[in-house]
């Protein structure tokens, strides 16, 4: 490898790192003095993903039209593609999705309770006065555990209340 020496950094250079006379880095600060020209920032991750997202942005229709045209283009590689990532996917997929349907569950659920609030609140505003309002199967059972449902309320005199506390009456 043939070397050169720059007269400004003083130091022997590969050849090919040589623009002029003088070795390509001492050019560019040369050239960058001479016109006031800075170079450009380097590109941090953050600024790099904000230029995408904005190129995305200001972009979007004619993003969107080339990859149409792409995939009309090259349909057997999208099918392929979504093969794959089926394939790929399902082990990560499956967890997600269980989730996903539980907690669809426990949102479905709460919400039928939740029709039930106007008649609970019905329930206890219409009780008359000098009644307690009973959990028919208590809440707090210890053997069975009834629900806070308008069908599971009734109207008891404290007196009743207290002999039944927290048993299930004998029908
Ligand atoms: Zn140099």
């Amino acid at each position: 490898m043939e070397l050169r020496f720059c007269a400004v950094c003083e130091k022997n250079k590969k050849a090919c790192q040589f623009a002029t006379g003088i070795c390509k880095a001492c050019y560019k600060r040369k050239k960058q003095r001479a016109t006031g020209v800075k170079e450009r920032p380097k590109w941090t991750k953050e600024g790099r993903v904000n230029y995408h997202k904005r190129y995305y942005r200001n972009n979007k229709s004619i993003i969107c039209d080339r990859v149409s045209k792409w995939k009309e283009k090259n349909y057997d590689k999208v099918l392929k593609a979504a093969k794959e990532y089926r394939k790929n996917s399902k082990e990560v997929m499956r967890p997600k999705r269980r989730e996903l349907s539980a907690k669809r569950r426990a949102r479905k659920q709460s919400a039928t309770i939740g029709k039930f609030r106007k008649e609970l609140i019905d329930f206890y505003q219409k009780c008359p006065e000098g009644m307690h309002v009973d959990h028919i199967i208590p809440i707090a059972g210890k053997e069975v555990c009834g629900l806070h449902v308008p069908w599971n309320l009734q109207y008891l005199s404290p007196e009743e209340n207290r002999k039944k506390s927290n048993k299930v009456l004998p029908q």
